[in-house]
């Protein structure tokens, strides 16, 4: 490993991106090179393997196992390239102009590759206050693998006292989040010949009694603006997002599937919004769809749960985030995080700063800055220097 912060955050990112962990497959490969680099350095990590056995998040402590410290977690998985136009292999690391570009660059192999990076200075530092490194895995389709680390977590006997999640927020201080709830109905009905249509129950056209429903919370739910809000939409939002339903112009259509989601400002708020939708639904269609014929009606499947993040901006862990980074400021964003579940799972307080933009998350040709590597690399030196006096 180089001597240089900044190489060995290099050499560290190179690795990381060659990996190919889109959500969809395995990411044990990543995860057994993380760990051989952290035994090399004399630091033991666990293992939380999921169901499948296919992935795998990890949870290192740094110093004292019997204090509660504070966190740095990132994700592993990355979203495809399939579609996008690369300029190169989106897997191999280039550097070009002070910019890394790479699959994973900015959201978020780089911040992982800064906290593994600063591992020897955590370790030089003979910290009274532990550093916990928590990466996890299947992020991006609905933070889905840092839940069973976070139950294991809120088992430990010393609570950590507060958690940096390092997605790209340009080293912000983020102290707020939406939550999101999404649900799938799908409707069955019945189908005959369109000509003979009054004899059929025809799926799509219950699905957009429920469409315009929704529309109609919606509309609701915008006019309740908070004031002062920090959110660009100062209100909570609802939509439908995908509808699919129908065959043939001559046929009624006996199936049609519509997923819509809630993204909102209280914790809890979007499940509840979607809950309220769920019941009218079985209140006023279902039994309509029914009556017409015992086969038909409504069933529901939760997509997507996260809630959503609201740290006191004078929480000691807001505070902290803000004298480590050097700034006073502080925002919410439109993007949901992992930060919320560390709050709802484990009551772990937390806050969303990361290197790089949220605007290079996702797209082709993403890539991170150094400059904004070094900032964090800065950030975590401060927290190592805090956990060395605390
Ligand atoms: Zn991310």
């Amino acid at each position: 490993m180089p001597d240089s912060r900044p190489d060995r955050i290099r050499t560290l990112l190179a690795d990381l991106v060659g990996f190919d962990t889109i959500s969809d497959r395995s990411n044990l490969p990543l995860i057994a090179h993380i760990e051989s680099y952290l035994a090399g350095l004399g630091v033991t990590s666990e293992r939380i393997v999921d169901e499948t056995g296919q992935k795998a998040s990890l949870w290192v402590t740094i110093g004292p196992e019997d204090r509660g410290g504070y966190v740095l977690s990132g994700h592993t998985d990355v979203v495809p390239v399939a579609g996008q136009h690369w300029t190169h292999d989106p897997f191999k690391l280039i550097e070009r102009n002070g910019k890394l570009y790479g699959r994973g660059t900015t959201d978020m192999k780089g911040f992982v590759a800064v906290c593994l990076a600063m591992v020897p200075e955590m370790l030089a530092a003979k910290l009274s206050t532990p550093i916990h490194l928590a990466i996890s895995y299947d992020e991006e389709i609905g933070c889905v693998g840092v839940r069973p680390m976070l139950r294991e977590v809120a088992k430990k006997r010393m609570k950590p006292r507060g958690a940096f999640i390092g997605e790209p927020t340009s080293m912000q201080v983020i102290i707020g989040h939406k939550g999101k709830h999404g649900v799938r109905a799908t409707f069955t009905g019945l189908a005959r010949h369109s000509s003979i249509a009054p004899e059929g129950v025809n799926a799509i056209e219950y699905a957009a009694e429920l469409i315009t429903e929704i529309r109609r919370r919606a509309d609701r739910l915008a006019t309740t603006k908070a004031s002062g809000s920090l959110y660009d939409v100062p209100h909570s939002t609802l939509l439908t997002s995908i509808v699919h339903g129908g065959a043939a112009l001559n046929i009624v259509p006996d199936s049609c599937t519509v997923e819509f989601e809630c993204r909102g400002i209280g914790i809890t708020e979007s499940r509840e919004v979607t809950d309220a939708i769920v019941a009218w639904a079985k209140a006023e269609l279902a039994p309509a769809m029914t009556a017409r014929h015992p086969d038909c009606g409504i069933r529901f499947a939760e997509i997507l749960d996260y809630p959503a993040l609201d740290t006191a901006a004078d929480a000691a862990i807001v505070t902290l985030a803000k004298s480590l980074a050097g700034r006073n400021d502080h925002a919410k964003v439109a993007f949901g995080t992992e930060a919320s579940l560390f709050t709802a799972i484990a009551d772990i307080p937390s806050v969303v700063i990361g290197p790089g933009s949220i605007a290079q998350a996702h797209t082709p040709d993403e890539f991170v800055e150094m400059a904004e590597l070094e900032k964090c690399a800065g950030f975590v030196a401060k927290l190592i220097a805090h956990c060395g006096q605390n």
